[in-house]
């Protein structure tokens, strides 16, 4: 037999009367099925990364924090108490849920080595000695010591540093102290924060 939306509906909705009719007390049933999906979540307040507006977001996680356990994030939506957005998203800020649980998402870093036509997975480990053997090598021939005029300038120009607008202040502290240090005088960040 075929059923309509129309008659499931019906159905239910006499099935309810008719218990209701038998004693049931259906109305911790009601109020199960009327409690929203964040009422046993935990907030994460955060940043939402797609542009230098930096709208404030709270991230809402599922997980009873037992040891085998995974937590899952079941809801994103925008702070209220945020002084940017004021609980406001655009839409792609009102999609960000699909950005964290999206099976596309990458886990692991990557690389595409010159002349190669695809990426490889490369572990955490190598990707940091790379990164650092490519940073020191760029650094040293970079380097210049003194302008034109012979004035002492310590300055790297061959790297450049980006940040974006879910950095911390903590990092961000951390990264002038690391870019300074080599002589990087180019430093930006999306953030308009
Ligand atoms: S919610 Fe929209 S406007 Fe706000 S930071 Fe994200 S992308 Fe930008």
């Amino acid at each position: 037999m075929e059923v309509s939306r129309r008659t499931f509906v019906k159905c239910t909705l006499a099935g309810g009367a008719g218990l209701s009719a038998f004693g049931f007390d259906l109305k911790p049933v009601y109020a199960q099925t009327q409690a929203l999906k964040i009422d046993r979540t935990s907030e994460t307040r955060s940043t939402c990364p797609y542009c230098s507006v930096s709208c404030g977001v709270i991230i809402h996680t599922l997980s009873d924090k037992g040891k085998n356990s995974t937590p899952q994030v079941v809801h994103v939506e925008g702070d209220p108490d945020h002084p940017i957005n004021r609980g406001t998203l655009c839409p792609k800020g009102a999609s960000l849920e699909q950005d964290i649980v999206n099976e596309r998402r990458l886990l692991k870093p990557q690389v595409r080595r010159p002349g190669s036509d695809h990426w490889e997975d490369i572990s955490w480990d190598q990707a940091t000695s790379e990164i650092a053997r490519l940073i020191k090598r760029t650094r040293d021939e970079t380097f210049i010591e003194k302008d034109a005029n012979g004035r002492t300038v310590n300055r790297c120009e061959g790297i450049a540093w980006a940040g974006g607008c879910t950095d911390t202040n903590e990092l961000n502290y951390l990264a002038v102290k690391a870019m300074r240090s080599m002589g990087v005088v180019y430093f930006e960040t999306q953030a308009r924060v």
